[in-house]
């Protein structure tokens, strides 16, 4: 079967390319309104399912792969302490879909890795 019509791949990590769990309200962050999940590989990720809170979903990612400690998740830079990637996400196939522009209104999914140390 190949068919045309859900040609997206299914979610996967942009740092390990393993498949994905779907997202959801974890105790991983339990304050957090954003649905989140965490890799094999170390890697967390938090769902924007608005596409419209880009910069809220980043900081929360952040906070959740420091344990929640946002002090230390503000005091990081990123390239040197932690690595980002941004995927487009359809919630509702659980695919990668192609990111639009910025605010399309598309979700995405914030990754965030933190360099080891
Ligand atoms: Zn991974």
């Amino acid at each position: 079967m190949n068919r045309q019509f859900n040609k997206n791949p299914e979610a996967f990590c942009p740092f390990c390319k393993s498949k994905i769990r779907k997202p959801a309200k974890t105790g991983l962050r339990p304050l957090s309104d954003f649905p989140s999940g965490n890799c094999d590989c170390g890697a967390v990720y938090v769902s924007d399912l608005t596409g419209k809170n880009g910069g809220e979903a980043m900081i929360e990612a952040l906070a959740t792969a420091c344990d929640n400690d946002e002090t230390r998740a503000f005091s990081l830079e990123e390239g040197p302490d932690y690595t980002m990637k941004v995927i487009g996400y359809d919630a509702r196939t659980h695919s990668v879909t192609k990111r639009g522009h910025y605010k399309d209104g598309k979700a995405r999914l914030y990754f965030v890795k933190l360099t080891a140390v």
